[in-house]
């Protein structure tokens, strides 16, 4: 691996503000993330900033994506959803840390671009999906982790949690405005849901799609 002093610098100010699992900076050492951001933002690519990537989305910070990831506190055998795949980056740092990644994005040109990446990049465990991430992925659910990477209201969607395995983690940046957000953890024990405050942050909206219209055969 050719030596990038960016990339050495970032991963010792993601340290030192909190990110200390050695697999998840490991992770984000490896996974090219140059190859995720627009060509006009490419000298800045190491460095610690949200990005914007088409379609009014962003490329989420590197700190928000290593503590988030250690944050799911991942285990190689787990199944991971993650909503909202945005540029692929997240997913792809999720991939080297667990068995399988699902991942729903509901803009088709990004879930295109991200699954172009994931090719180039030779990773076999990512499967992607189009459509609104809210409703979850019922056909593989339960879910060891979900992990959302866009903004959802005072409360997680019920589908999210409905889909999230006993003794399961699920990280989701939630709040009313978009001053007032912060990442929160769910554990889902015997008894119900456990809910932890972590960290404030900012992220772009979790839009749900309208139902469907109920049509007659
Ligand atoms: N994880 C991304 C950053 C996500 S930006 C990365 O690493 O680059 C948030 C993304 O969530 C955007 O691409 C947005 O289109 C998507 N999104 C918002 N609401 C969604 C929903 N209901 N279902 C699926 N994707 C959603």
């Amino acid at each position: 691996m050719t030596y990038n002093p960016r990339k050495i610098r970032l991963l010792m100010a993601l340290r030192g503000a909190g990110v200390t699992d050695t697999r998840v900076l490991a992770a984000i050492e490896r996974i090219p993330r140059e190859l995720f951001v627009p060509d006009a933002f490419q000298d800045r690519a190491w460095e610690d900033v949200a990005l914007p990537i088409d379609l009014g989305q962003t490329i989420s910070q590197p700190l928000v994506v290593g503590l988030m990831t250690q944050a799911l506190d991942l285990h190689p055998r787990h199944l991971v959803l993650e909503v909202g795949t945005g540029s692929g980056y997240q997913a792809a740092v999720l991939s080297r840390l667990c068995r399988r990644v699902f991942t729903i994005e509901r803009l088709k040109p990004l879930l295109r671009e991200a699954e172009a990446r994931f090719k180039a990049l030779d990773i076999g465990n990512i499967t992607t999906r189009l459509g609104d991430g809210t409703r979850g992925w019922p056909e593989v659910a339960p879910f060891a982790r979900i992990l959302v990477t866009a903004a959802g209201g005072p409360e997680p969607p019920k589908d999210l949690t409905d889909q999230l395995a006993v003794g399961g983690v699920m990280v989701i940046p939630l709040g009313t405005d978009h001053r007032d957000q912060r990442v929160v953890r769910f554990r889902r024990s015997e008894a119900g849901l456990i809910r932890e405050d972590l960290w404030p942050v900012r992220f772009v909206p979790l839009l749900s799609d309208p139902p469907q219209p109920v049509r007659s055969a």
